[in-house]
């Protein structure tokens, strides 16, 4: 059971609680990227079982007619295990997708798993999309210094691309340090898309200086788009934004939920003042 200081970040612990919230999300014109919460698998049972629950949940999607679609996390899927473990299991969960009509995100872990995760994603939008249709998503992230070739490298595949700040403490010598030169470089990612992709573009951004921009440049190209953002970040904004622009919210459920919790806790003051209230009663 989850506690209720914990139940703004995660829907819950069973696929009916997330599809539950989805439901409440649509009601209010917001879409929805459903996340198991699981990474960093050692052994292959709990691969088997995540990869299980993808393939049913994107069962359950199709049959609900509900607005959502899929995100995944390599680690999740078999990357520890090696390589072909993880293709073997995202392809099968891509796959079952496709046939649900259900997209599929693939988020982006840290550095070491940028090729893997770019190969597998080129790999299956090259099998299962084409300029019509796009059927898988990967992230990049804005603080690898890699990230403007990445982008580039991308943009004549039939996938969409998520653009994100990076949430991974990452080296010097593959990851820009300073908080305002990520902005640049996030702005500069986001100018590139915008002129040069057919669309597909996922801004998954909380940061009002980045949505700005993003919606200066869709006003000066035309560049379909989409505001992405996390279950219980900024949501009055979420709901504001999609009275006029594609909204999706990030949300995430499962019984692995402490560590994402905490993980939400310690990245910003506010949240930690709410829990304090939560706990106290004010
Ligand atoms: P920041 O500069 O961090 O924040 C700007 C403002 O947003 C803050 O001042 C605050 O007001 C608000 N804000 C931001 N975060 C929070 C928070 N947790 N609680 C309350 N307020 C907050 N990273 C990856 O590395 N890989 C992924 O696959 C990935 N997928 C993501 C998917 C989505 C939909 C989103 C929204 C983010 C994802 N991220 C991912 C995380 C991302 O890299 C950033 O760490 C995170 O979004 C914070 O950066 P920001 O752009 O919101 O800006």
């Amino acid at each position: 059971m989850i506690p209720p200081i914990a139940n703004r970040f995660v829907a819950g612990e069973s696929p009916a609680q997330a599809l539950d919230h989805v439901r409440r999300l649509n009601g209010r014109n917001v879409t929805a990227i459903v996340n198991l919460l699981g990474e960093h698998y050692e052994d292959r049972p709990p691969v088997r079982s995540d990869a299980a629950a993808y393939r049913a949940l994107a069962g359950d999607i199709a049959r609900s007619n509900l607005e959502a679609c899929i995100s995944v996390k390599p680690s999740q899927l078999g990357l520890d295990l090696g390589e072909d473990v993880f293709r073997e299991t995202l392809a099968d969960v891509v796959g079952t997708a496709v046939d649900h009509d259900v997209f599929v995100w693939i988020d982006m872990e840290d550095h070491t798993t940028t090729d893997a995760t770019l190969d597998a994603f080129e790999a299956l939008a090259r099998e299962y999309g084409d300029d019509d249709q796009y059927r898988v998503g990967v992230c990049v992230q804005a603080n690898l210094r890699r990230t403007r070739d990445d982008v580039e490298r991308l943009a004549d595949v039939p996938g969409k691309v998520r653009f994100v700040k990076g949430a991974y403490d990452e080296p010097a010598a593959v990851a820009y340090q300073q908080s305002a030169r990520v902005d640049r470089e996030y702005k500069a990612l986001l100018e590139y898309a915008f002129e040069r992709y057919d669309g597909g573009i996922g801004v998954g951004s909380h940061d009002q200086a980045m949505i700005d921009h993003a919606i200066e440049l869709h006003d000066e190209y035309g560049t379909d788009f989409e505001m992405q953002m996390l279950m219980g970040v900024r949501e009055t904004t979420q709901f504001d934004l999609a009275e006029s622009y594609p909204v999706s919210q990030y949300v995430p459920y499962g019984d692995r939920w402490k560590s994402y919790f905490y993980r939400r806790m310690t990245e910003r003051n506010e949240n930690i003042r709410f829990a304090l209230r939560a706990i106290v009663g004010r």
